[in-house]
């Protein structure tokens, strides 16, 4: 038997004991760490949020003691590692997490021109172009693959990461377009009775079959020695059997008037609605056909220029605008304003005129701001197929000549044994002119000249060119 003291050693060397082998039991307990999510996907450009983590050594919370490290780059494809380290008694316990940065977007194509394009039947598609851009790899246009199929072209391309787009472009084999037919010098032509139809000339275009002038099939009733109005047609089919069919009228006029004994009225600037219809009475009851070269005035004077037409006189042009700033200012700005007033016309009359008057004619000084551009223009409508008339008759009616008398004076004097082509004004409120016109016309009858209307076959009168 133990003495009491020796039990009471006994039992502190036992708890002793205990203590120091749970402490050595404990110490030797390593740090444990916890991911949650465990591996990680991102995609490019996303960023990187800790999913979270736990660390422990018995049941002593250690996380935060726990020390991350890593070296993620969201925009870069790769596989990064993310560590979590905790330090106990000198020694590093880690895990590790992996995180894979992916390309998953798909590169877009971009298809210049239409989605659907409608090409001639006779044609191959003409590629108009495309483009492809990664996210990741950047332009890859040279990288994508075209196939082409009976109704669309396939455009294909894999980015690098594998990522693939594809997509169509529609083609639809079909010819809307009928053929265009070009007369030239317009579709009015007049000759005297007995001479003989020159052709001016005609041009058919397709827009899939290219030039098929040599298919036009003329046709015409035209007989030279009667008087009267005729037509020539003009018929072509393309290759898909598109039709156009386009006239031109021919009047036969009487017999040509002898030489040097002609005059020619014209009558710039109008219509207007206090001039033009008395003046058209006067000529309707004397019998005699003028030339009006009109301006582009308001629509509700359209009617005195479909009258003008329908009464036998030529409808020329003279321009939209009468603006010499603006239609000088260079070839396009006048043909532009040309084009107005003969699509007008050509809207009243369906006659596509193709006789011109320059405003303040081909010898203009009023240009000069453009030097030069006179030159150009009279060369250029010529080109065009246009016939400009300048006058060697004057009648002050725009200057000088306030009374009727003025104007009948001026006219007569200035009258020859030449083609008389004078120059007076329809313009609103010139009634000098209208009071004028008939003693003129009388004067004119009574000494033998023939009053004719100018055509494309009227010899041209040309000023000389001042700019
Ligand atoms: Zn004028």
């Amino acid at each position: 038997m133990m003495e009491k003291e020796e039990k009471w050693l006994f039992a502190l060397a036992i708890i002793l004991l205990i203590t120091d082998f749970l402490i050595v039991l404990v110490s030797n307990i390593i740090p444990q760490i916890t991911l949650k999510d465990g591996n990680i996907i991102l995609n490019l450009g996303d960023t990187f949020e800790e999913p979270g983590y736990y660390a422990s050594r018995a049941y002593y919370d250690m996380t935060k003691q726990v020390l991350i490290e890593d070296n993620i780059n969201t925009n870069k494809i790769g596989s990064y590692k993310v560590t979590y380290t905790i330090y106990y008694q000198g020694q590093a316990y880690q895990k590790i997490r992996y995180v894979t940065v992916l390309d998953q977007t798909p590169p877009t194509i971009t298809l210049k021109g239409n989605t659907t394009v409608t090409v001639c039947p006779n044609k191959k598609y003409q590629e108009e172009g495309y483009e492809s851009i990664d996210n990741y790899d950047g332009d890859l246009t040279k990288e994508v693959e075209t196939e082409i199929n009976k109704d669309f072209i396939q455009y294909s391309v894999k980015d690098h990461s594998g990522n693939f787009t594809s997509i169509k472009r529609f083609i639809k084999y079909e010819d809307n377009e009928a053929p265009i037919i070009t007369l030239h010098e317009g579709n009015a032509y007049s000759l005297y009775i007995g001479e003989s139809y020159k052709e001016p000339g005609f041009q058919a275009i397709d827009n899939c079959d290219g030039d098929i002038t040599k298919k036009v099939i003329v046709n015409s009733n035209l007989d030279t020695n009667k008087k009267g109005t005729y037509e020539i047609t003009y018929e072509v089919t393309d290759s898909s059997s598109k039709t156009t069919k386009e006239s031109r009228k021919v009047v036969v006029l009487g017999p040509k008037p002898a030489n040097g004994k002609v005059i020619y009225l014209t009558f710039d600037d109008g219509p207007s609605s206090s001039i033009t219809p008395e003046l058209l009475d006067i000529l309707k009851e004397e019998n005699v056909k003028a030339t009006f070269f009109v301006l582009n005035h308001g629509s509700n004077l359209d009617y005195l220029i479909k009258r003008e037409y329908d009464e036998g006189h030529t409808v020329a042009l003279h321009g939209s605008s009468h603006n010499y700033k603006q239609i000088y200012s260079s070839t396009d700005a006048f043909f532009n304003d040309l084009s107005i007033i003969q699509n007008k016309v050509e809207s009243i009359t369906g006659e596509k005129p193709m006789i011109i008057r320059f405003p303040g004619g081909s010898s203009n000084t009023v240009s000069r701001f453009n030097p030069g551009i006179m030159s150009i223009l009279t060369k250029e409508v010529n080109m065009k197929g246009y016939h400009y008339f300048d006058w060697n008759v004057g009648s002050g009616d725009a200057g000088e000549a306030h009374t009727p008398d003025e104007v009948y004076n001026n006219v007569i004097k200035n009258l020859g044994n030449k083609n008389n082509v004078v120059l007076m004004h329809d313009y609103a409120g010139n009634y000098k002119t209208l009071n004028a016109i008939k003693r003129i016309i009388r004067y004119g009858k009574n000494n033998g000249y023939t009053f004719e209307r100018i055509t494309m076959n009227t010899p041209e009168i040309h000023h000389r060119v001042a700019n």
